[in-house]
């Protein structure tokens, strides 16, 4: 997975990177991060979309392993499942943009989504359209 160390390496990324990171990355909006790690992706047109859906999986997979980890060892390595979120985070923005779907957009609508469940009641419960 790619860190922030990766990022410094890539020179034509540095001094963007450095911008972001020493003034901006508290403030920084959805859209902009969608952007930044946009730069960070290394894979090949022909395997958009199915690129970073395998990747989010995977992540997904590694938040859950580190999850059942707390169960085996009784402690929780919070530090490491919040890298995990953040690579988690990564494929979903990956995702999105080989989808032509605008970060900012997709969080703002699934808010709208869910909020409109809240009105309704129908926060718990089962289906898509609720
Ligand atoms: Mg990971």
């Amino acid at each position: 997975m790619i860190n922030g160390q990766d990022i410094k390496d890539m020179d034509d990324n540095n001094v963007m990177w450095e911008y972001y990171s020493q003034s901006y990355s508290n403030k920084m909006s959805l859209n902009e991060y969608q952007s930044m790690a946009s730069k960070t992706a290394i894979y090949s047109l022909q395997h958009q979309i199915l690129y970073p859906a395998l990747g989010l999986a995977g992540e997904a997979g590694e938040v859950a392993n580190k999850v059942k980890k707390m169960i085996r060892d009784g402690k929780l390595d919070r530090s490491g499942i919040a890298a995990e979120l953040g690579d988690v985070l990564w494929y979903v923005a990956a995702l999105a943009r080989d989808l032509n779907i605008d970060l900012q957009d997709l969080a703002s609508q699934n808010l709208e989504k869910l909020y409109g469940r809240k009105e309704r009641g129908t926060l718990g419960g089962n289906g898509d359209n609720r």
